[in-house]
């Protein structure tokens, strides 16, 4: 029995995988990536448990993600934001700065449960977050292609961030600039004798 009993695991652990995406409205075809279930599955998953009313508690997502990321880091505000869930990104080992793309996603229940965790704990943590699952999905998937985006550590306070690869010249680190303005004082207050 212990192989039905691991079967019956399998497929449970498939399905709660895919209903934690259809709540942060992923789209069928990231949830067929990561589950591995049939598109008619997940859509029969949809009209089971999710109700399309007015208020629109769960979207469907049709069509292609979006594949260009750029904006994502076209302002400091919005790189900052990219940022946050980069650094999450590595920190749960779905990406890899010294070892890319990372390891291998397809079918992986557990890594796209730590790739949901990933995008929970920053719109946790994140202020008045903009990011999308699907944008979240898509910033992942271009940083593990390699051909848009870079990814790099800071020298000076190791927060590891995104850059433009065909924009010359290379962006700088967009925590660096915050940092000097939070800490830097004038030189003449700094200067002046104390009482
Ligand atoms: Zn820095």
């Amino acid at each position: 029995m212990r192989t039905t009993d691991d079967r019956y695991r399998g497929e449970r652990e498939r399905f709660e995988l895919a209903m934690r995406m259809i709540r942060h409205e992923a789209r069928t075809g990231t949830i067929r990536y990561l589950t591995g279930l049939s598109d008619d599955r997940i859509r029969k998953l949809y009209t089971s448990y999710f109700k399309f009313d007015a208020q629109g508690e769960v979207k469907r997502r049709r069509g292609k993600t979006p594949t260009q990321i750029t904006p994502l880091i076209r302002t400091p505000a919005r790189t900052l934001e990219s940022g946050v869930f980069v650094n999450l990104l590595l920190a749960n080992g779905l990406i890899s700065i010294e070892d890319p793309p990372g390891p291998a996603l397809r079918g992986s229940i557990e890594l796209g449960n730590r790739f949901c965790e990933c995008y929970e704990t920053h719109v946790r943590v994140v202020p008045k977050p903009t990011l999308s699952f699907e944008w979240a999905w898509n910033l992942m998937s271009a940083i593990r292609r390699g051909d848009e985006i870079g990814i790099s550590r800071c020298d000076r306070c190791a927060t590891a961030f995104l850059y433009d690869q065909l924009a010359l010249p290379r962006s700088p680190c967009p925590a660096c600039p915050t940092l000097r303005a939070c800490t830097s004082k004038p030189s003449a207050e700094a200067a002046a004798p104390a009482g």
